[in-house]
């Protein structure tokens, strides 16, 4: 079932009465497809979890409407919308079975909608059985893994087929190597239930790599929607472009004088069509290449082998990061007896931010190969 919220906005006074009220949720407008899953995304505080809790009906908006499919669900109270719920903290009845605790939605159905004994059991083992805990029915949940808990409050969410299913941090509490398995697992289940779902994470990579649209928010407010690929690579601003990504995008600064970039007094790219400014420059880690006469010069810290591929630790007296971070292929070689490094950049991994408003500056990225008289694709003819 699509999702549509409208203007979706949430205000809460200040607990300190002197202080303007927190916007936590700010003007949302936007549309999730039927069947997909969606990561919310952003910074503790920036709003996830009332934007969350609007949807499912535990707030009431200050303004704004939500549509279940066509139905205007806004004044609606939550047992009657159909949402299937999962939180960070699991929220089991410690004193109930593993099978009580999948089977509590279904008890207080009433009318045409009430359940035999029978058909409860069976729901509850199908729904156990979706995420592999059938095993453990008669079990309480503290003989159970944290992950395992965390898999019986999904299935207690799916158990009476929500519309939508809703997911806030629900992996926080698990170890990483658990973490990777049930974010997987909830792929599985969203894909073979087809349930539109939206998960709530402030870890970018999570968002990324399960979500089939990530919505990044800060304070409050929506900063860009898309693919997570085509998130990463077009953002919108210095936030997005920051937010997104490990190891993160490199900040220089950096000036456009006549169609040149420099970062510190070094031409390092030619961005005609831009007007003369201060910008910010981001670089992902992989845009830079090796070249002995390139056009930015680093000071030299740490090569670091990863196996795959090299990342070259460095830092320049125009970042705004704290260190450069280049990964380049592990084919190459860093001559690290020197105290310099040289790379070229690539002009599709680099973006140019406002210096003021933080906002992108596009520019016409020219592939390297066609820049007239100079040669600046790699050894492997990659770019
Ligand atoms: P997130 O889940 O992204 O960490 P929240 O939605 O929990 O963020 O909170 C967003 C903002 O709203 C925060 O500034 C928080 O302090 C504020 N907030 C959340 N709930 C309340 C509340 N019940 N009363 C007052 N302020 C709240
Ligand atoms: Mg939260």
């Amino acid at each position: 079932m699509k999702v549509v919220l409208e203007n979706l906005t949430k205000r809460f006074p200040n607990s300190n009465k002197k202080q303007p009220e927190v916007i936590a949720v700010n003007s949302f407008s936007f549309e999730i497809p039927d069947g997909k899953l969606i990561g919310l995304l952003g910074p503790s505080g920036c709003g996830k979890s009332t934007a969350l809790n609007l949807i499912c009906g535990l707030e009431t908006p200050t303004e704004g409407k939500i549509y279940f499919g066509d139905t205007d669900v806004t004044d609606l109270p939550p047992e009657l919308r159909g949402v299937g719920m999962v939180f960070q903290n699991y929220a089991l009845y410690p004193h109930l079975t593993v099978r009580q605790n999948i089977m509590f939605p279904l008890e207080n159905l009433k009318g045409d909608k009430k359940l035999t004994k029978q058909q409860m059991l069976e729901k509850a083992e199908e729904a156990a059985r979706l995420v592999q805990i059938q095993d453990y029915m008669d079990r309480k949940p503290s003989e159970l893994s944290g992950g395992q808990q965390q898999r019986v409050a999904i299935a207690r969410a799916m158990v009476k087929i929500p519309n939508v299913l809703l997911l806030d941090e629900p992996l926080s509490n698990l170890d990483a190597r658990l973490r990777l398995q049930t974010r997987e697992e909830i792929r599985r289940i969203q894909r073979e239930t087809k349930v539109t779902t939206i998960f709530v994470t402030h870890d970018q990579e999570e968002a990324m790599s399960i979500s089939d649209l990530i919505v990044v928010m800060k304070s409050g407010v929506i900063q860009q929607i898309g693919k997570p690929q085509e998130v990463y690579d077009d953002p919108v601003n210095l936030f997005v472009a920051k937010f997104l990504g490990t190891p993160p995008i490199n900040v220089f600064f950096g000036s456009v004088k006549a169609g040149k970039l420099y970062i510190g007094k070094e031409a390092v790219l030619d961005v005609a069509g831009v007007e003369d400014r201060d910008v910010y420059v981001g670089v992902r880690p992989e845009g830079f290449w090796l070249a002995e006469d390139g056009a930015l010069t680093c000071n030299l810290h740490a090569v670091e082998v990863m196996g795959r591929d090299t990342s070259v630790v460095s830092d320049h007296e125009a970042l705004d990061s704290i260190t450069i971070r280049s990964i380049i292929p592990a084919e190459e070689q860093v001559d690290t007896s020197k105290s310099t490094v040289r790379f070229n950049l690539k002009p599709f991994k680099v973006e140019l931010f406002d210096r003021e408003t933080e906002e992108r500056i596009y520019f016409e990225a020219i592939e390297p190969s066609r820049v007239a008289g100079r040669d600046m694709v790699s050894p492997d003819g990659k770019q």
